[in-house]
């Protein structure tokens, strides 16, 4: 299977006027056409500065990304990438960009220029697969976070991305809600789109990962598979674990 995703000894700094913070110190990672990869690890260790650089938002300081073999750092390949890799982040209400969920989900494909029936389609088919297709006529911002997390999915499919990347899309939602979201997710799997996921749910990463990575400080500590990280013999990846599964 081809590398969707490469990340080659990247660092990435916050600089500011008072100092510089790397938050991502020399990192690799690979992830191949199909896989589940989660990432976890305690606030501050790097995971959302890294998901940003996967989606060309941030730009690695040293080393390089390739999304589908694009470079990050190519001005012109800009939107090709956000397209290929898309996004859904924490807060559902941050996301919403029209005042109809069909429009929301239309936006994106609309700006690419892709022609009227082919929208439609692609926004059936996106809202059909995160079960939002009934409420199409809605307003996004009078739905419940589960529903607005679910359409942020759909927006992103219907971009028709090669990957797509959750930055702890489940953080800000009740339990009841995150197990709706995490069941479109988790669907998404069965269906081998290849997904990046940064979350706190243990056992759903337990259960749906091919592959774990834990970090800290910007540097990956361990990964493997989810057995291997559930068997770690590492003591901050078992407190870790004992802290969040708790
Ligand atoms: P995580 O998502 O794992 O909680 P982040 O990637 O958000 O971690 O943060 C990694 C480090 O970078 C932290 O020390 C955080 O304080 C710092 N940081 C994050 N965003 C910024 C920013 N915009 N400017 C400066 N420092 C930042
Ligand atoms: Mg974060």
């Amino acid at each position: 299977m081809k590398n969707i995703i490469e990340v080659n000894n990247v660092s990435f700094e916050y600089i500011t006027d008072e100092n510089t913070l790397k938050a991502i110190d020399n990192l690799d990672l690979q992830v191949k056409e199909g896989e589940f990869v989660a990432i976890i690890g305690h606030n501050g260790s790097g995971k959302s500065t890294l998901s940003k650089n996967l989606n060309a938002i941030l730009f690695p300081t040293e080393g390089n990304i390739l999304i589908n073999k694009m470079d990050t750092r190519e001005e012109d390949k800009l939107w090709d990438i956000r397209q290929t890799a898309g996004m859904v982040f924490q807060n559902p209400d941050n996301q919403i960009v029209a005042t109809v969920v069909e429009e929301d989900v239309a936006f994106g494909p609309e700006n690419l220029g892709i022609e009227p029936n082919e929208i439609r389609k692609r926004v059936e088919e996106s809202l059909k697969s995160v079960g939002m297709y009934e409420l199409r006529d809605r307003q996004p911002h009078l739905l419940s976070g589960g529903q607005k997390q679910r359409i942020a999915i759909a927006r992103a499919l219907a971009m028709d991305p090669d990957v797509m990347l959750f930055d702890e899309p489940t953080s800000a939602l009740d339990p009841e809600l995150t197990a709706e979201v995490l069941k479109v997710i988790r669907q998404l799997a069965q269906n081998h789109m290849t997904m990046i996921i940064v979350t706190h749910e243990m056992q759903f990463a337990k259960e749906v990962s091919d592959h774990i990575v834990f970090m800290e400080q910007g540097v990956i500590v361990e990964e493997g598979t989810p057995d291997e990280l559930f068997s770690s013999e590492n003591d901050r990846v078992r407190e870790f674990i004992g802290k969040v599964s708790a």
